[in-house]
């Protein structure tokens, strides 16, 4: 067999190897179907009941209340910033964002192009080094939501609280932390997330989204971006994406195996710790700047000392199949993404490594 490397990309990420497993045995013949899911029709008998046990296993995982439907869509996050604006900000015109780093950013952008948007709150001056605290947010009454980045994938921020926004919907790009550990979904209006971080491969987009805000689109929105006619037509409006489905099923089937987000959430919070302890016992060797009460269990941004030593970093690291901790182009110094699919020997593996890098450099 091939080798298989320790992959801290932010995504696409690292799948769980049973489920990349199972892929490979099941590729030429599905459930003696004879063929693979890349082959199937999206309208035949096998694939819908592909989609409907992912959507199943979902809503268990989860917990989603019997008031929200699950959409299965593309476009990926970004799509999402656009699509967002255009279905619920008609309702009053104006919309309430989070700022907390590089993807608040693009989503305050992109909406913009459909109505008022509004900085609600922002992290911006301290550099993005924190969630603001709510007691500083000034919401609008009048907003049609308020929209927040749960985990900022970049800047390695995570909202380990959920704001109250009292009558006024919330709503979550959750594209990096989903799933890593237990969310109540009904404090949230609708939550959106690309699957290539936390779910499965890309090309798949996951909204869940509460009943009473499907239906708000103008009649002028294209009919794949309204989300009352991808709900009604139960996500088969067009094809929808049946392999990074058919995969994302396995995800989540694998995640119930693993006990659920509760444990897959001990699982997270016990490399995270790992890590963050690496850093933060290495004499500033390592820093890693955000507030230690919001520093995300997903992404862990951290530099070196010397900027001088982060190609010797990477060139050591990836020697010993450490791979894909370059930071992101617009940060500089470096990120391990730690999803749920990285297991704890690829942690251990990427922590040692650290500490017999900053003796021999520090
Ligand atoms: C990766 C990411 C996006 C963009 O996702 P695409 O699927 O590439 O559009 C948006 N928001 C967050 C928080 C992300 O991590």
């Amino acid at each position: 067999m091939s080798r298989r490397v320790v992959n801290f990309s932010a995504g696409p990420a690292v799948l769980p190897l049973p489920v990349l497993e199972q892929v490979r045995d099941e590729v030429l013949d599905w459930h003696g179907s004879g063929m693979s899911v890349m082959e199937m029709s999206h309208r035949g008998r096998e694939f819908e009941s592909i989609l409907a046990q992912a959507e199943a296993d979902l809503r268990a995982l989860m917990g989603i209340p019997a008031n929200y439907r699950v959409l299965f869509l593309q476009g990926g996050a970004t799509l999402q910033f656009a699509m967002v604006p255009a279905n619920l900000m008609p309702a009053t015109g104006r919309a309430d964002y989070v700022h907390t780093g590089e993807w608040a950013k693009k989503a305050i952008a992109e909406a913009g192009r459909y109505g008022a948007v509004r900085v609600a709150a922002s992290s911006a001056g301290s550099d993005f080094r924190c969630v603001p605290p709510r007691t500083t947010w000034n919401l609008d009454p009048d907003a049609a939501y308020v929209h927040i980045t749960t985990n900022e994938t970049i800047g390695g921020v995570e909202y380990h609280w959920v704001p109250d926004t009292g009558p006024v919907p919330l709503v979550a790009d959750m594209s990096s932390h989903i799933l890593s550990r237990p969310m109540d979904v009904s404090a949230y209006g609708l939550i959106y997330a690309g699957a290539q971080k936390n779910i499965g491969p890309a090309g798949l987009t996951l909204v869940i989204v509460r009943d009473d805000l499907i239906g708000r689109a103008p009649s002028s929105t294209p009919t794949l971006l309204d989300y009352k006619a991808m709900a009604d037509g139960g996500s088969m409006l067009n094809t929808p994406p049946t392999f990074a489905v058919y995969v994302a099923g396995l995800v989540f089937r694998w995640l119930l195996e693993q006990g659920g987000l509760s444990a897959i959430e001990r699982h997270n919070r016990a490399k995270a710790a790992l890590l963050y302890g690496v850093i933060d016992a290495s004499g500033g060797f390592y820093t890693n700047p955000v507030e230690p009460s919001d520093r995300s269990l997903m992404n862990i941004p951290f530099r070196l000392r010397d900027d001088a030593l982060d190609g010797p970093f990477l060139k050591s690291a990836a020697a010993e199949g450490l791979v894909q901790l370059k930071g992101h182009r617009s940060v500089g110094g470096m990120r391990a993404s730690v999803y749920n699919a990285m297991p704890m020997a690829g942690v251990e593996a990427l922590a040692g490594f650290m500490q017999v890098f900053a003796r021999r450099h520090g």
